[in-house]
């Protein structure tokens, strides 16, 4: 009789998957959508580095201006994965919009993202991080699969402030708790690595201002929670983004993924 064998596997290296949420910014000058880009090009970390960015399409101060619809073309052209977030005038919750209302929001958003960069998004994130069966029913509909996060800078404006003195601590907690998941295997692989989403703003001046700190910060904790990193350790090609993104989106509303602060504590 063959012995038992026990096969230990260990989980893939970790890659930072970088998103953007309420963007584009509508400003002609000192632009942070644009400073963002530009970093994201060229930093001391790793050049070249692609994101996702969730865009408000018809934002009144941002992707639905002359400004705001030029930037979300350039991030695609710049080989960015350009995805929705909202196609109304305002960052609305989705869970409070009627069927109808959030039916149209969705095909207008499809739309837009479809008439600036010449193809359909495939991901969408939330407003709020609210959503329930039926709007994630709604979203399989207009063929969008939902992202959510698993590190979030909480640079949301929605707070009001910016948590600059807790930027490590805070990276250092939700990566820690992220680890929980991914030494027990309970994260996708994706092309060799393990996609850790990380949540930003674009329309974060501060944010704008200190990413590449952030991602200096990334780096660092992953090494002092002995999380291994992928060689390069941000995404860098916009498929392999995809792949990666589209793995790690929720397919149920039964699964209920932790969400980030209180943002759990209020929608579940
Ligand atoms: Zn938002």
């Amino acid at each position: 009789m063959a012995p038992a064998t026990t096969i230990t596997t260990t989980p893939a290296p970790i890659r930072f998957l970088l998103s953007f949420d309420d963007g584009p910014a509508a400003a002609s000058s000192g632009n942070s959508t644009v400073r963002i880009l530009e970093t994201l090009a060229q930093n001391g970390q790793q050049p070249g580095i692609k994101a996702v960015f969730f865009t408000q399409t018809r934002a009144w101060h941002g992707g639905g201006t002359d400004v705001g619809r030029a930037l979300i073309r350039r991030e695609h052209d710049d080989g960015h994965l350009v995805a929705l977030h909202s196609a109304t005038t305002f960052h609305s919750n989705h869970r409070f919009m009627s069927g109808q209302a959030l039916d149209e929001s969705m095909q207008d958003g499809v739309a837009d993202l479809l008439a600036i960069t010449g193809v359909p998004p495939s991901l969408v994130r939330p407003p709020f991080w609210a959503y329930n069966a039926d709007t994630l029913l709604t979203y399989h509909a207009y063929g969008l699969q939902m992202l959510l996060t698993d590190l979030n800078a909480n640079d949301g404006k929605i707070y009001g402030i910016n948590w600059s003195w807790h930027k490590r601590a805070n990276m250092l907690k939700h990566l820690a708790e992220t680890r929980v998941r991914w030494a027990a295997g309970r994260m996708p692989e994706v092309d060799g690595a393990t996609p850790v989403v990380v949540t930003f703003h674009d329309v974060n001046t501060y944010t704008a201002r200190h990413l590449e700190e952030y991602l200096e910060i990334l780096v660092d904790v992953a090494r002092e929670l002995d999380v291994p990193l992928a060689a390069r350790p941000f995404y860098d090609n916009r498929e392999e983004l995809e792949r990666a993104a589209l793995a790690s989106t929720v397919a149920d509303a039964a699964s209920r993924p932790q969400l980030p602060g209180f943002w759990n504590w209020l929608w579940q």
